[in-house]
C-alpha cells in the first residue's frame, strides 16, 4: 500500500443542498482539488436541482438523505417524521436511480422513528465529530477556519452547501481552499462516505 492510500482519512460532508448558487462552486473546488465528499441533500431541493445531484454522483461524491423538507424532527407526528425520511429517500432515488446509503437528521435532532425509517430503507445514520458552525453570527470565515483547523483523523466534518435558513456557504467558501491545502499538508486524506 502506498503512503497516500494508508494515510489517515477524514470525511467532509455538506448538508442542505443542492443550492443553485453555492453547490456548483463547492463542486468546482472539490473537482479541482481531486477531493471526494458527501452531500446530504434535502429532497425538495433535489427535485428542483436534479442536475446538481447527478453531478455530485458523477464526480464521485456520496449523496445522502437529509429528509424531504428539513422540518424539525421534534415538531412532527411519528407518521410525518417517518414520511420525511421516506420521501427524502424517494426524491434521491428518482433522480439517481439508486437509493441513498446514508441518512443525516435535520438540525442534528435525532428521533427514533426517523432512525428506524432510515435503517429500514437501508440507510446508515451519520453523525459528525466536527462542525464548522458555518451558519448564523458565529459563521464567519475566520471562525470557521479556526474550527476546521481542529480536525483529527477519522473525523466526519459538518459543513453546508445549501443556503437553507441561516447557513453561510459564502463564508465557508472563503476558507475551503485553504482547508483542503491544510489537509494535504497534514497528510489527512478526505474520502466520501462509501469508504466509511
Ligand atoms: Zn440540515
Amino acid at each position: 500500500m502506498n503512503g497516500a492510500a494508508s494515510s489517515p482519512r477524514v470525511f467532509l460532508t455538506f448538508d442542505d443542498g443542492p443550492d443553485p448558487e453555492w453547490t456548483p462552486r463547492i463542486l468546482d473546488l472539490l473537482l479541482r482539488a481531486d477531493v471526494r465528499a458527501s452531500f446530504f441533500v434535502i429532497g425538495v431541493h433535489a427535485q428542483h436541482e436534479p442536475a446538481l445531484v447527478r453531478r455530485m454522483a458523477a464526480e464521485g461524491h456520496t449523496v445522502g438523505n437529509h429528509t424531504f423538507s428539513h422540518r424539525h424532527p421534534w415538531l412532527l407526528s411519528n407518521q410525518d417524521a417517518a414520511a420525511q425520511v421516506h420521501e427524502g429517500c424517494n426524491a434521491i432515488t428518482a433522480v439517481l436511480g439508486q437509493m441513498p446509503m446514508f441518512y443525516r437528521a435535520p438540525h442534528g435532532r435525532h428521533r427514533q422513528c426517523m432512525i428506524d425509517a432510515a435503517v429500514a430503507c437501508g440507510e446508515i445514520p451519520v453523525p459528525w465529530q466536527l462542525s464548522a458552525v458555518d451558519w448564523g453570527p458565529l459563521g464567519t470565515a475566520a471562525r470557521i477556519a479556526a474550527r476546521l483547523r481542529r480536525i483529527r483523523p477519522d473525523d466526519i466534518v459538518l459543513m453546508h452547501d445549501g443556503r437553507n435558513r441561516h447557513n453561510r456557504p459564502d463564508e465557508l467558501l472563503r476558507v475551503l481552499p485553504g482547508f483542503l491545502d491544510e489537509l494535504a499538508d497534514r497528510g489527512l486524506r478526505p474520502v466520501a462516505l462509501d469508504g466509511y
